[in-house]
């Protein structure tokens, strides 16, 4: 007798194979906004002929989220949730969601609908086209003009100036990624926004897209403007970890190396003695404020040196720029 194959689009397969797309949606807070997102996630994925999980993490809700969360991944085997013990932010909760996604495709998305779901296929054909990053672009942002929509063109603008990845819309959540983007990058802080800079750093091609984005319904935002220092000081961190991040005691070194040369050759100005008409003379005076700033200097090359392997250390440990921007093609069939 044949044996009757199982329909590869049963949640159950879906739930054991890896499936193509992994949709990670970070929720705090936001009980009125889980089943119309749950329900609008299905719609927007149920026709399309990927196999799909949905990670949904729970920023250390206290409003009856988690408890619908939890429901939702015992009806339904597609629906996996990741607890989280407090409110860790919404930057590390991505980063949990991260942790457990095992799609080949990932797509990022606010757990409040002011992302449209109905996006998503659009934004994951496109990483078909050879791009590794796919930003949604919140066009026609709907949120205050003067403390959400100012703030963020300024710092739109200095991010792509700092990062040089020229995108409009860097806090819009929704984004699509190939896997590997995403699966060793240590973020914290409100680093979520720079994935595609930091993507961009080992080779990654990011492109954007114009998005819907929808006024909040239910519940209320958890920012303010205090999010655009955050914003600012994270911005220096990945500026910095793109452009050292492969070797950065070489960066360190080129300023530290003419220091050194720079104490020595004060250290000897402060051992010569000349100018009194008996040529240069070694070691008859002790010029003590030369010698200072020679040491000094010596003393400041040393730690820059220092904190260079420091660096080089820390780059080694996170593994992220020795991993990253590889991607392994074959026929997907591990089951
Ligand atoms: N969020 C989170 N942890 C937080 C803050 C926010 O998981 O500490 C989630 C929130 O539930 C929402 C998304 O991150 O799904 C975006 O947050 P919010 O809508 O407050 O930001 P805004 O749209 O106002 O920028
Ligand atoms: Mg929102």
């Amino acid at each position: 007798m044949m044996e009757t194959r199982p329909d590869p689009a049963s949640p159950e397969l879906v739930m054991r194979a890896a499936p193509d797309l992994s949709v990670v949606v970070p929720l705090y807070d936001e009980y009125d906004n889980v089943q119309p997102l749950l329900s609008a996630l299905r719609r927007a994925l149920d026709p399309v002929p990927w196999t799909y999980e949905l990670v949904l993490v729970d920023d250390g809700s206290t409003d009856g989220t988690r408890q619908l969360l939890t429901d939702a991944a015992r009806r339904d085997p597609r629906i996996r949730v990741v607890l989280l013990s407090r409110n860790f932010g919404q930057t590390a909760a991505m980063a949990a969601g991260f942790d457990v996604c095992r799609g080949r495709r990932v797509v990022t998305m606010d757990g409040d609908l002011q992302n449209d779901p109905s996006d998503i296929p659009r934004l994951v054909d496109a990483l078909e086209d050879g791009f590794d990053v796919v930003c949604g672009w919140r066009r026609d942002r709907q949120d205050r003009a003067f403390s959400r929509k100012l703030p963020s063109r300024i710092a739109n603008r200095l991010i792509s100036m700092f990062t040089g990845v020229r995108i409009h819309d860097t806090g819009c959540t929704l984004k699509a990624y190939r896997s590997w983007v995403v699966r060793k990058l240590h973020l914290y802080s409100d680093m979520h926004r720079f994935i595609p800079a930091l993507a961009a750093g080992v080779g990654g091609r990011v492109r954007e897209m114009p998005v819907k984005h929808h006024a909040r319904r239910y519940g209320t935002s958890k920012y303010g403007i205090g999010r655009i220092f955050r914003v600012l000081t994270d911005l220096l961190v990945v500026r910095l970890l793109v452009r050292f991040a492969s070797h950065p005691v070489r960066y360190f070194g080129l300023i530290s190396f003419p220091l050194f040369f720079v104490s020595f050759g004060f250290i000897l100005l402060g051992l010569l003695k000349f100018g009194d008409g008996k040529g240069v003379r070694f070691l008859v005076s002790w010029d003590i404020s030369y010698i200072t700033c020679g040491v000094l200097t010596l003393v400041t090359a040393l730690n820059l040196f220092l904190l260079g392997l420091l660096c080089e250390l820390s780059v080694h440990v996170s593994g992220f720029f020795q991993h990253a921007g590889r991607e392994l093609v074959d026929t997907g069939d591990h089951s």
